[in-house]
């Protein structure tokens, strides 16, 4: 996933996954002199949840000896999330679940960050619960061709597009958590007050009860789809890849996900 004079960009929202992360690539990267490691922390704007994650990363960056840099919604998108969903919902405007808009703007925002920093990669603390769940998503929502997308490292499709590797997939979520409570790690612990994710829920705790009762059922799921992801990004390449009309970001549509968004919440 990395090469050994990389300079990357991780990105830590404070919760025990990003933090576990953080920690780990400091280790190995200690061994690595010509490896560069920052962090990078959307500030989505939610009051009393944001804040309390970034004094908690701050302290173990600090601790880490590890620069850290925020990127806010409201220096990238003029709005805070609260104001943008206090908008959306004057303008009966939800059309997704905060948690979909989130997604796809805290996307963008760590691409921006990253792309300033100038780093090679960008590594996010997916584990492989989330991988397995959102797996699963995608086809209960029947967008499947999203799958060959989220692939652990991605292809370099764009230059504005920097490369994205999730160095946890292949991690189930309790050892994460181990790893953290074991180390004695500080984290944010705290759900987002605007966790609604109705669908995921069931998928997590569809995963959970099956892995209790057949053990390595999640890395079966996982494993299955690298197998046919080849077949499905043959596909995929077929949408190609430009740049959107309004903001020039990377979009396999005229005008990106982030920009229809913002035209909801504008
Ligand atoms: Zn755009």
């Amino acid at each position: 996933m990395f090469k050994f004079d990389d300079k990357i960009a991780v990105a830590v929202s404070g919760g025990k996954d990003s933090i576990s992360l953080l920690h780990i690539l400091a280790k190995i990267e200690r061994k690595h002199p010509k490896a560069r490691l920052t962090a990078i922390t959307v500030d989505e704007g939610i009051k009393g949840y944001r804040d309390e994650a970034l004094r908690i990363t701050a302290e173990n960056c600090k601790k880490l000896d590890i620069e850290h840099v925020t990127i806010s919604f409201k220096e990238l998108f003029g709005y805070t999330f609260d104001q943008m969903i206090r908008r959306l919902k004057r303008k009966s405007h939800e059309e997704e679940t905060p948690c979909a808009y989130c997604g796809v703007l805290r996307r963008k925002a760590l691409n921006m960050a990253a792309r300033r920093i100038k780093a090679d990669k960008l590594a996010t603390a997916h584990t492989l619960d989330d991988e397995t769940q959102t797996i699963l998503l995608n086809i209960f929502h029947g967008d499947v061709m999203r799958i060959a997308k989220e692939k652990p490292v991605t292809d370099e499709v764009h230059p504005k597009l920097v490369q994205r590797t999730k160095p946890l997939c292949e991690i189930p979520e309790r050892e994460t958590s181990l790893y953290a409570y074991i180390k004695g790690i500080k984290f944010q612990s705290k759900p987002c007050p605007y966790a609604s994710e109705a669908l995921r829920n069931d998928a997590r705790a569809m995963l959970n009860r099956m892995e209790e009762r057949h053990s390595g059922i999640k890395f079966t799921i996982f494993r299955s789809i690298e197998k046919i992801r080849p077949a499905l990004e043959e596909m995929a390449r077929k949408e190609g890849l430009g740049e959107c009309s309004e903001c020039g970001e990377p979009t396999t549509d005229k005008i990106c996900r982030t920009c229809q968004m913002r035209k909801q919440i504008d």
